[in-house]
């Protein structure tokens, strides 16, 4: 499973960009009200959290090219990332909280090394108020931000990181 993920985050850009042309071209070319992509979005933030903006979208597809093109700043255009007033991202960013599927840490198996923290942008803009591992800092992937990359869990060495259903409220 874990091997899995890992080869499903770094192929992430990829499957974006196939997902983010196809739905573009479903909009376009067959018409589908964006009613239904709300609601698609909606349903997957509910189950995944905010996934839609870096595994679907094609206008982070195009953001992400973007950013790219000018590694100076990247950091800061990706914590911006969800202001760019799309209701998808307003709405599963909130569902972060609250979503099946969230990212857990096995303290008992953390052997506190960090690689997870380095791995993210939302640690990167705010050190002092999140991390992953450190327990007296908010998780970041609770945060209204996370996009579910995925990074901090592919990072880490021995699998204390996790994103799988989460038993509680
Ligand atoms: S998935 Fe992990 S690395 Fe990516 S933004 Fe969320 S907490 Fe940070
Ligand atoms: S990468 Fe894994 S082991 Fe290292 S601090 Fe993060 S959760 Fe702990």
């Amino acid at each position: 499973m874990r091997s899995i993920l890992k080869v499903l985050v770094s192929s992430r850009f990829y499957i974006l960009a196939v997902l983010g042309i196809s739905l573009y071209l479903a909009i376009n070319q067959l018409h589908i009200s964006l009613w239904w992509v709300l609601l698609a979005g909606v349903i997957m933030g509910i189950i995944f959290g905010k996934v839609f903006c870096r595994w679907v979208c094609p206008m982070g597809l195009i953001m992400e090219i973007m950013m790219s093109l000018s590694p100076d700043g990247k950091t800061r255009q990706m914590y911006q990332y969800h202001k760019i007033g799309c209701p998808i991202a307003w709405i599963s960013g909130y569902l972060n909280k609250f979503s099946l599927f969230r990212i857990r840490l096995n303290e008992s198996s953390c052997i506190t090394c960090g690689k997870c923290d380095k791995q993210c942008y939302i640690v990167a803009m705010e050190p002092q108020k999140y991390s992953l591992y450190k327990s007296e800092l908010n998780n970041p992937g609770s945060s209204y931000t996370c996009s579910k990359c995925l990074q901090c869990v592919a990072s880490c060495p021995n699998g204390s990181l996790n994103y799988n259903v989460h038993n509680k409220i």
